[in-house]
């Protein structure tokens, strides 16, 4: 018998809205579900006192594909925002990433030639070849004083995990720069949508129904009998009932608050790089938008170890994790019908532009072999 729909799409974040978009665009019919009360996923916003408010933390939009920054603009215009977060270890400023003013302010040094001289003196003592863990990845990129006053701390608050334990590979992603350039990233493109990205998200998957608050895995069977394929961008493992165990995630509290007053921090991100101050960072929305208002909202968040209940943020991708979810894949694999997308469906740490790219080729697969 012929099915409603050609796609029921599990999740309106933005691997759904994006493989409904195409899909619809393709002439496919499409039926997107999410269990929470809107549409975005993560990159959600909200406007509180007109001012957009990140609901799941800060969210910039950077990539180095053209292609994808043209993508994106067909459905907002992205402001100029650049992210230069600053990191407050006991009430001293630096300017993040590791760059020619975090040196200056670090050892007072001027020059790129003083800063590396000074970087490899401290590194001398404890200088590893192939480095394995964070700490040892991190005093061999940064030296001793930086790794002690703005990675450690915060490091162990985000992780939950000492710096001996974490991967190398975490603290890669972070730029040292010989520079005076405050840019956190090194992409050629960067900015927020103008309006928030729900109202990108919106754009995306206009036209098309959208059902909230209802979850899928809650009434497989019907859901399953209205479509002739699923795209699931839930956790795999919950997909499959935990039947091999439950795959690791960090989780995170968003605490928020409105002040009165309309320049709380002078910038959208503060990081607090010390360990006794029990949040990583504050984040100042108004500044992702250079607003004007008379008030201010601000969140403080926690990075928590996750527990089944809690929201999954994070994927923690050590070996055993990234083994078990192997064996998830496994089964995924075999699901004919079913399409595994999204940082929980492929249980990987995925940029916005990263996960755009991945529903875009997916679906053209998909669609290409129809
Ligand atoms: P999600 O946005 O998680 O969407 C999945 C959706 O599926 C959710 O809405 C969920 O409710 C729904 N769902 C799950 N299970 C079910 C079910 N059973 N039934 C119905 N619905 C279900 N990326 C950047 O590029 N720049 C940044 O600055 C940045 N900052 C970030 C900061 C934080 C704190 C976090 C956590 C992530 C950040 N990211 C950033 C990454 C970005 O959030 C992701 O790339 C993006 O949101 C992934 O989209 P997705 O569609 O895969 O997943
Ligand atoms: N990091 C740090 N100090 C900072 C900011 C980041 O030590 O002030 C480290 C930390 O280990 C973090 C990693 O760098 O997990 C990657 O940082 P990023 O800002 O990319 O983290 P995310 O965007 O995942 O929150």
């Amino acid at each position: 018998m012929q099915k409603k729909y050609d796609f029921l799409i599990v999740g309106a974040g933005l691997y759904g809205a994006v493989f409904a978009h195409e899909a619809k665009k393709a002439g496919k019919t499409c039926f997107i579900l999410d269990k929470r009360n809107h549409i975005g996923g993560n990159v959600h916003t909200e406007k509180v006192a007109d001012i957009q408010v990140h609901r799941y933390g800060a969210h910039i939009f950077h990539t180095s594909s053209k292609e994808i920054w043209q993508y994106v603009h067909q459905f907002a215009e992205f402001n100029r925002f650049t992210n230069s977060p600053l990191a407050n270890f006991k009430g001293e400023l630096y300017n993040l990433p590791f760059n020619m003013n975090t040196f200056h302010q670090m050892w007072g040094v001027t020059t790129p030639e003083e800063a590396k001289q000074k970087i490899e003196q401290q590194r001398r003592d404890s200088f590893v070849d192939n480095p394995r863990t964070l700490e040892e990845q991190a005093i061999n990129l940064v030296g001793r004083d930086i790794y002690e006053k703005l990675i450690r701390g915060y490091t162990e608050k985000q992780w939950g995990r000492s710096c001996h334990e974490l991967p190398a590979f975490i603290i890669r992603r972070l730029p040292v720069r010989f520079t005076y350039d405050n840019n956190y990233f090194n992409d050629s493109y960067q900015g927020i949508p103008i309006g928030g990205y729900t109202a990108m998200v919106e754009k995306m998957i206009e036209g098309i129904d959208v059902q909230l608050e209802t979850d899928y895995l809650a009434d497989k069977a019907y859901w399953d009998s209205l479509a002739e394929r699923i795209v699931y961008t839930g956790p795999i493992d919950a997909y499959f009932d935990y039947k091999f165990g439950v795959l690791a995630y960090r989780s995170l509290i968003f605490e928020n608050e409105w002040l009165d007053t309309d320049n709380y921090q002078g910038n959208a991100v503060v990081n607090y790089t010390d360990r006794e101050t029990p949040y990583t960072r504050i984040i100042e929305h108004k500044h992702f938008e250079f607003g004007r208002q008379k008030q201010t909202i601000i969140t403080r968040e926690y990075s928590v170890e996750w527990k089944p209940g809690d929201e999954p943020y994070y994927p923690i991708n050590d070996e055993q994790n990234n083994m078990l979810y192997a064996k998830y894949k496994q089964l995924a694999d075999a699901e004919q019908h079913v399409i595994f997308g999204g940082r929980l469906g492929e249980y990987r740490y995925y940029d916005m532009d990263k996960v755009i790219a991945a529903a875009l080729k997916r679906v053209r697969e998909v669609l290409g072999k129809e």
